[in-house]
């Protein structure tokens, strides 16, 4: 297979330029110039990138089926632009063991769309008391530990956790969440909370995880990964962290990089999301660590919800939105196309970026890698509509927005798993 004459960015290679991208069983066999294949994707005015990566999704397999299962996520996924998800534990029940990781990998192969890469629990059951088995895990494919959905309330269990993380060469992604602090809130603490009359979750919830975490990451030398970074506090922890060497990454989910809690105001339970949607001066940070380097990926942290969950009112509704096939829309209109990211910063924050964190083989052109390219049309304006969603739920804040650019084509080992080109 040939795509011709796109703009290929490859952040591994420090790759930008037009050019013809080659493959040949299932893997990449070159970037250069070539003649015409049996089947050639014309790409030309498109961005030829790595198949991007989402390190942080929910599919509700098992437990909530009609939410999402793991073949109607990966399917909204590859239409969405990505070739590999990694999933959160949170499953009923949890994903703790390792037959649990080796189902989800089974379904994400028998769905046959984009590589599904199972994260598994910190604790058994998530119950943040006794940590799971987490050698057993990595041996049937767990790709890293997380109890994502609460944070791991015990500073020993977490201190453990790290260790034995660092003698398996994972990370542990940690939900950062002080639940005291949080107490009952359903949205920031702030102006808007105190206007609406709703209870606030304080940006110190957060922080104050985010600073434990980082005195145990240094102390053990486990990797950790701070997930879904939200306020300027936490950036500021973790840039610091970082230059004196602590072994920390962080992801900022899409949705944090674009709304702030101004949205609330309409009471509309699809801008209910933990960690919620902060202050303006938050999301300028946010914005600031992305492009500085100190906040490494960017997600969707898809989180699908039953429609008559969501309709509740506000502060009954569960927290969490999706994501997958409109993080890509959203980050080149409201953050590429603006200026506050080039394409190459956006494109590493979604392919090597995640890759590394995982360590998974993907998210890089290079010669040899598996073929897992997604062509992306940065140009064309549609409308975004809830109803030709591939995922099975709807709680998206961002229906009815326009958006400029999409995934036109998307490739997973060689094969094309969607295509929208007309
Ligand atoms: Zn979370
Ligand atoms: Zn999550």
């Amino acid at each position: 297979m040939l795509i011709k004459g796109g703009r290929v960015i490859c952040p591994a290679q420090k790759l930008d330029k037009e050019a013809d991208l080659l493959i040949e069983d299932g893997r990449i066999a070159g970037i250069g110039s070539f003649a015409d294949q049996a089947e050639t994707v014309e790409a030309a005015g498109c961005i030829v990138a790595p198949g991007l990566v989402d390190m942080h999704v929910h599919f509700r397999e098992p437990g909530k089926e009609d939410e999402e299962t793991i073949a109607s996520g990966s399917a909204a996924a590859v239409a969405g632009g990505f070739t590999s998800v990694a999933t959160m534990p949170n499953t009923e029940p949890a994903v703790d063991d390792e037959p649990s990781v080796a189902f989800q990998r089974l379904q994400g192969e028998r769905a046959g769309k984009a590589r599904v890469f199972p994260i598994g629990a910190v604790s058994v059951g998530r119950q943040g008391e006794r940590l799971a088995e987490m050698g057993q895990m990595v041996r049937a494919g767990a790709v890293a530990f997380s109890d994502d959905g609460d944070g791991v309330r015990s500073s020993r269990l977490m201190r453990v956790a790290l260790q034995y993380a660092a003698m398996l060469g994972k990370p542990v992604i940690d939900h950062c969440e002080d639940r005291e602090l949080a107490g009952r809130g359903v949205m920031h603490a702030g102006y808007w909370s105190v206007k609406l009359g709703l209870g606030g979750i304080p940006a110190a919830a957060e922080e104050v995880m985010v600073a434990r975490d980082l005195i145990l990451a240094e102390a053990t030398g486990g990797r950790l990964h701070v997930a879904h970074v939200s306020t300027a506090g936490s950036v500021e922890l973790i840039r610091r962290a970082k230059q004196r060497g602590v072994p920390v990454t962080c992801e900022v989910a899409i949705h944090h990089l674009v709304l702030t809690d101004e949205w609330v105001k309409g009471f509309d339970p699809n801008f209910k999301v933990n960690p919620p949607l902060r202050s303006g001066e938050d999301v300028a940070a946010l914005r600031a660590a992305l492009a500085d380097g100190t906040i490494d990926c960017i997600v969707s942290d898809h989180a699908p919800h039953a429609l008559e969950e969501k309709e509740l009112e506000f502060a009954l509704a569960p927290f969490g939105i999706i994501g997958l096939e409109t993080t890509l829309p959203i980050l080149i209109t409201h953050l590429i196309g603006p200026g506050v990211l080039s394409w190459p910063q956006a494109i590493a924050a979604m392919t090597l970026n995640p890759a590394r964190v995982l360590g998974l083989e993907v998210g890089t052109l290079q010669p040899g890698r598996p073929a897992d390219v997604t062509v992306i049309d940065p140009k064309t304006e549609w409308p975004i509509d809830t109803a030709r969603f591939r995922s099975k739920s709807r709680n998206c804040p961002f229906h009815g927005w326009k958006a400029e650019g999409r995934a036109l084509v998307t490739i997973v080992g060689g094969e094309i798993k969607h295509d929208a080109r007309p």
